[in-house]
């Protein structure tokens, strides 16, 4: 909100409350959409890492609503719930719980953490009336023929959070095309629309709510009425955001939200991705390729949330490599030792380096680059475990989970291999310690066993 960089401050000793702007559920999420939880996980898990209890809360839009796309096509913008219900011959709560679950396939398999709370918007409708009821008794609401609107000019911080200016129209502004409103900002609280698929009872009439009053009524629901932070993309803060500091202040008295977090989007070799370019990824898609979710987790850790992340099929290769080399280091030293228990004086320097950097306003990708400055460095292997094991809390790549799997062939040729050399045959051993190189595979004699380990990929 103030444009500069500030000291994070809870309103409440060590307790952070996290509004997440969910997803709406009428298709699947592609990669860009990932992007922006990513990045709210990032922060989540660097808060918790600081010490801070964080209490998160992402609400499911399961209430069709016209999207800003639609606005732009036509007066009469359709809803994309009732679209998908139709195109899927489903009725819209069936199409919101498929494609809920399978964003949460996508959120898992990226080990993004669960929110705490997940409500829905249409387990929320009472709570939205009472807050509209509570703006038109305030006077922040007039009715039109067919819908409750927002008057804007009532509250005199509008247009704050994104440098809106009443008296000038926003160059590329996309606003609800309603007859008859007062000024061309204020936005729908309720639509009167007895023929809509998805409607409700409210005391002006069947109807369904705007866009925007549900993430006023869940946020305050679960998180009270003021938020530590609240996150969304760039997209979400004109006018979505915009729209909820005004209703949730106006009806509270209360200033919302302290800190806003917004991700920028997400580009596919430098271009904006859509469905009719051909660059339009989902999760599945990576992996189709054969690439594994978290390998995309890396390659959001290496970009700051306030660029557009670039995807390209390279960088992705790159992040995979990377991945595969930094779990297998952890892998190999978790077979020689135990993680450190006790940090040297020059380990707690590199702890407390990697804090700065991820404290610097989310500087994950100098986190990253500070766990490797620690992988090569001289350090006994078990503080760089004990210190990587403590930055993967952060990075959440499951770094300490992870277990090389060994093909029956080669576990075959080592054993065999094995038996020659404890027979004293060191010729025919070493026949086989040659084969097994060409295939890959490195044998290491070791007091505990042979240990067998791929050759290394080569990024880092
Ligand atoms: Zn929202």
């Amino acid at each position: 909100m103030s444009r500069r960089r500030e000291e994070f401050q809870p309103l409440k000793n060590d307790y952070v409350r996290i509004y997440d702007c969910g997803p709406t559920v009428y298709d699947y999420a592609h990669i860009g959409n990932l992007w922006r939880y990513l990045a709210s996980d990032f922060l989540r898990r660097i808060l918790e890492y600081n010490g801070y209890r964080v209490k998160q809360v992402m609400n499911i839009t399961d209430v069709g609503h016209l999207t800003e796309d639609d606005l732009l096509a036509a007066d009469t913008g359709e809803d994309k719930m009732e679209v998908a219900a139709r195109r899927e011959k489903k009725t819209p709560l069936q199409v919101a719980a498929y494609y809920t679950k399978a964003y949460f396939r996508d959120r898992r398999a990226l080990n993004i953490l669960d929110p705490h709370v997940v409500p829905k918007a249409t387990e929320h409708i009472g709570e939205m009336i009472k807050i509209i009821q509570g703006l038109e008794k305030r006077g922040y609401a007039y009715h039109l023929p067919d819908r409750i609107c927002y008057d804007v000019k009532k509250f005199k911080n509008y247009g704050r959070l994104s440098g809106t200016n009443l008296g000038q129209l926003r160059v590329g502004a996309r606003l609800e095309p309603i007859k008859g409103k007062k000024n061309p900002y204020d936005f729908s609280l309720w639509i009167l629309d007895p023929h809509h698929l998805m409607k409700w009872n409210s005391p002006w009439g069947v109807g369904y709510p705007g866009w925007h009053i549900e993430c006023s009524a869940m946020s305050m629901k679960y998180l009270g009425p003021q938020l530590d932070i609240h996150s969304g993309g760039e997209d979400n803060i004109f006018p979505h955001h915009e729209n909820e500091i005004a209703q949730s202040e106006a009806y509270t008295g209360k200033r919302f939200v302290h800190y806003w977090f917004h991700v920028r989007h997400n580009l596919v070799d430098g271009q904006k991705m859509s469905k009719s370019k051909g660059n339009f990824y989902r999760l599945a898609d990576l992996e189709k390729r054969g690439y594994e979710p978290l390998a995309y987790r890396y390659l959001a850790l290496t970009n700051h949330y306030r660029k557009p992340l670039n995807f390209t099929f390279s960088a992705l290769a790159a992040a995979q490599k990377a991945l595969q080399k930094m779990r297998l280091l952890v892998w190999q030293w978790r077979q020689e030792t135990e993680p450190a228990q006790k940090l040297s004086r020059t380990a707690h320097r590199w702890q407390q380096k990697f804090l700065a950097a991820i404290n610097n306003d989310v500087g994950t990708p100098q986190g990253l680059s500070i766990a490797w400055q620690v992988i090569s460095s001289n350090l006994p292997v078990a503080e760089k475990l004990a210190l990587v094991l403590d930055f993967d809390r952060v990075f959440g790549l499951k770094l300490g989970e992870w277990r090389l799997q060994v093909p029956p062939e080669i576990k075959k040729l080592a054993q065999e291999r094995e038996k020659w050399r404890r027979e004293g045959e060191y010729q025919k051993a070493d026949q086989l310690r040659i084969e097994l190189a060409k295939k890959g595979w490195e044998v290491q004699d070791r007091p505990r066993g042979p240990l067998l380990l791929p050759r290394l990929p080569t990024a880092g």
